[in-house]
């Protein structure tokens, strides 16, 4: 049952028995919209009416990044006869970000009907979707749904008798969260080492084995049916907030609300109506303290700053923050911050593929400074050093984002909470137990 606000499009099946088959998915308009495009209205949907229908709906990348994606789909070079490739983001693995792993586990034919429409759209005969490691039955289920399709004839030579040709496999990575980012991704989709390649080129241009590439997420591609099926406008018009920020976003909430989950929810809702209504608010007796709104690597946002935050790509972008992933950690008055910072700072120290000085580097000391507060063994001044050191570390001196990640997720914490790095200065009780 749609909890309250939830306006549910990509999730109209969640919950549903045997929700991740082929037959749920038909009977609640699944591949309809495929039909539409080859078969009842063939001579209407050219692949650049495709993209412009997606672009019509303002429908962003839902990955983090929030490209608009018919853009991104316009950039793939035509006339140009090299393969196109169609690649799934099916890696998701930032800290409080969960909300793929339930498409992928329960409705993983959403996401198959978006690639073959994108196969379409871009003139390519194939798709990869590239699947973290650690999802075993959303791997399992994929495998099961793509198998699926190809029975109906949705995938393969001569789809549904219109001479297209779209095929699709999996590939499961090895649990680098850097593979998330796409040019790593398809390094390792290539059977290299996933280490980001330099920017530009981009994918669109020169990707997999060298051709045009679009790699999109997982959410991204599972509303791609609901706009053709009923139209941009429609899907654009979803969204309560910013005009530009089209349609509905899921967020996976966790932390201190009374039910954490998956929701989906239109674009421009009230944060507080998010964590008080949906999420059934704060556990008894406590307060709100911060929000992280995207995912760990978005800056956190005080209580005060949530008070009047909305859930769109500009009302983020106002407070300082993003919309991320959809990844919103709840903390209340019970929160150890310092603790909170290390655990974000250790992750991102292990996961920095080491090609850059500033990354590989800087994000070990972030750590090793945070483990000094936390033990009680650091000075204020190494918290200036912290912060001064950052300021150094992203900036367009990387390869990728990823060290702006570690800034954008630290950095704001440490300022808008540093009393409480101080009162660990002062404190002398026993570390906290755990890495
Ligand atoms: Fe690797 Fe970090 Fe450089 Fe990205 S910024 S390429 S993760 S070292």
């Amino acid at each position: 049952m749609a909890a309250p606000h939830e306006v549910r499009v990509i999730l109209q099946d969640f919950g549903k028995p045997d929700s991740h088959t082929i037959g749920v998915y038909e009977a609640g308009g699944g591949y309809k919209a495929l039909k539409k495009i080859l078969v009842e209205e063939k001579d209407k949907w050219t692949p650049d009416a495709i993209i412009e229908e997606v672009k019509k709906s303002n429908l962003r990348g839902r990955g983090g990044a929030g490209f608009p994606t018919g853009l991104k789909w316009s950039f793939l070079p035509k006339g140009n006869d090299k393969p196109k490739y169609v690649v799934c983001n099916a890696d998701e693995s930032e800290p409080g970000t969960f909300k793929d792993r339930y498409l992928l586990e329960e409705l993983p034919h959403g996401m198959i009907e978006g690639m073959i429409i994108a196969g379409l759209a871009l003139n390519s005969n194939h798709g990869f979707i590239y699947l973290r490691g650690e999802f075993y039955l959303g791997w399992q289920r994929v495998e099961a749904a793509i198998k699926e399709a190809y029975a109906k004839g949705y995938l393969g030579e001569n789809i549904l008798g219109s001479g297209k040709t779209f095929h699709l496999a999996t590939f499961r990575g090895a649990g680098a969260y850097i593979c998330g980012e796409e040019t790593a991704l398809l390094e390792s989709l290539e059977g290299k080492r996933g280490h980001p390649r330099l920017k530009p080129p981009f994918p669109a241009v020169k990707g997999l084995y060298g051709c045009p590439t679009t790699v999109n997420n997982v959410e991204t591609f599972a509303a791609v049916p609901h706009i053709i099926l009923k139209g941009g406008d429609w899907y654009a018009k979803l969204g309560v907030g910013d005009p530009k920020s089209g349609g509905t976003k899921l967020f996976s909430v966790s932390g201190h609300v009374k039910n954490p989950g998956v929701y989906e929810v239109p674009l421009g809702l009230p944060l507080k109506k998010l964590i008080y209504e949906t999420c059934g608010g704060l556990r008894e007796g406590r307060k709100l303290k911060a929000v992280v709104p995207g995912g760990s690597s978005t800056p956190i946002l005080t209580a005060d700053e949530a008070e009047n935050a909305t859930l769109d790509y500009e009302g983020m972008a106002k407070l300082g923050t993003m919309l991320g992933s959809g990844g919103l950690i709840v903390l209340d008055d019970s929160t150890d911050i310092v603790e909170f910072t290390y655990r974000i700072a250790y992750f991102y120290a292990h996961e920095s593929c080491g090609q850059c000085t500033p990354c590989r580097e800087g994000s070990r000391w972030v750590q090793d400074v945070l483990a000094r507060v936390r033990a009680h063994d650091a000075q204020s001044e190494d918290v200036d050093t912290l912060l001064s050191f950052t300021e150094n570390m992203g900036n367009g001196t990387t390869i990728c984002p990823f060290a702006d990640a570690v800034v954008m997720g630290v950095t704001p914490i440490v300022k808008k909470f540093r009393p409480e790095f101080e009162a660990y200065l002062q404190r002398t009780e026993a570390v906290p137990s755990g890495t």
